[in-house]
């Protein structure tokens, strides 16, 4: 099939260019984003392959349709920036990588929490500067602390093994309980003892019309005073308008987030030499106790190699009429 990949950057060639299932197909990579104004770039492909924050709402789907474009291929887990609705009234196929390294993010957000609590990324800082003083960098232990996980999918079930190995109590939300996860030791509970009772609570369900805005400030009321929250999931489940309150009367003790409301126009950019205009990010990032990376939870070389590896099979299943095992379908 003849792709055009949107929001392509190094990392993307390196692994679809050397992926063996490139054979079947031919790429050509554009670096911007799929959007109302890019779409017309999609003329004379049969597919497009699309990122976290490429817009496939109606107008790309409906533009797409009519350029005879029959497959969108989703490079992510994630599909909240697709219109499903309208893909499944204009009749365009949707297929997704519903898998590719839970370990890689499960490990991302063990990496921001551990480094919040031990303040490795202040310690760095200091030592480059030749200060080696340690005064205000205390930490806490892990061991015997509750740890909240909301959503215990394929990634928060392997941070639940992750936080076990800490010896921590797990205890976690989700709409459907995993009993292997309940023999480990990890205990189900309301959402609203999650919050009451966790040190630290790790986001890991999807983004949808009942998990938006699932921290707020309603939530974080009710957390323990001075509590981790890590976000490697999707922006739009905190409210950060309601975070930076929390962190500015001390209820929140520390956010790493990965993810962010307002992402698109910020992540997977280089705007070092450019003045910040998200006031809500400049906020965010002026506190101490705040960690923020640019959604790279995912980014190892094996999950690179599965996001290449399972969307080109996914193309080429479509392409033989082969049963879609990752079509992303509209719920009616
Ligand atoms: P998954 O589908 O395997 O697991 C999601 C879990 O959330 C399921 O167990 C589901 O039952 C649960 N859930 C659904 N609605 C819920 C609700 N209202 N409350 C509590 N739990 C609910 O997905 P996954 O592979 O574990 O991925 C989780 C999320 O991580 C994805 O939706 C995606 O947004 C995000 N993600 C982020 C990155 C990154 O690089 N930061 C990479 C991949 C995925």
């Amino acid at each position: 099939m003849k792709i055009a990949l949107f929001s392509a950057k190094s990392y993307d060639r390196e692994f679809f260019d050397n992926c063996p299932g490139l054979t079947d197909h031919s790429i050509t990579y554009f670096e911007v984003a799929l959007n109302a104004q890019t779409v017309n770039l999609a003329t004379g492909f049969d597919a497009i392959c699309v990122f976290v924050n490429d817009v496939v709402d109606r107008s790309a789907i409906t533009r797409l349709v009519a350029m005879n474009v029959k497959v969108v291929a989703l490079r992510c887990a994630g599909f909240n920036n697709v219109d499903l609705e309208s893909v499944h009234e204009l009749g365009l196929t949707i297929v997704r990588v519903p898998a590719y390294s839970p370990q890689a993010v499960a490990e991302h957000a063990v990496a921001m929490m551990m480094t919040l609590n031990r303040q490795t990324h202040r310690a760095y800082n200091r030592v480059r500067d030749g200060n080696f003083s340690i005064e205000h960098l205390t930490g806490f232990n892990l061991y015997g602390k509750t740890i909240g996980v909301i959503g215990t999918g394929l990634i928060g079930h392997c941070f639940c093994n992750i936080m076990l190995g800490f010896g921590c109590h797990v205890i976690a939300y989700d709409i459907y309980e995993n009993e292997q996860l309940k023999n480990k030791g990890v205990v189900y509970k309301p959402l609203e003892s999650i919050f009451k009772e966790s040190d630290i609570i790790s986001l890991h369900c999807p983004l949808n019309e009942s998990t938006a805005h699932l921290i707020s400030a309603k939530s974080i009321e009710q957390m323990k005073k001075g509590v981790m929250l890590i976000n490697t999931s999707r922006g739009g489940l905190l409210n950060t308008k309601d975070a930076i309150a929390g962190l500015k009367h001390g209820k929140l003790g520390y956010l790493g987030i990965d993810v962010y409301e307002q992402e698109a126009n910020l992540f997977f950019k280089d705007l070092s030499g450019v003045i910040m205009q998200d006031e809500i990010m400049a906020r965010l990032m002026s506190f101490p106790n705040v960690l923020i990376t640019g959604h790279m939870g995912f980014f190892t070389k094996e999950a690179l190699t599965e996001i290449a590896h399972i969307t080109l099979q996914n193309l080429t299943d479509f392409e033989n009429n082969t049963p879609l095992k990752n079509e992303v379908r509209f719920a009616e």
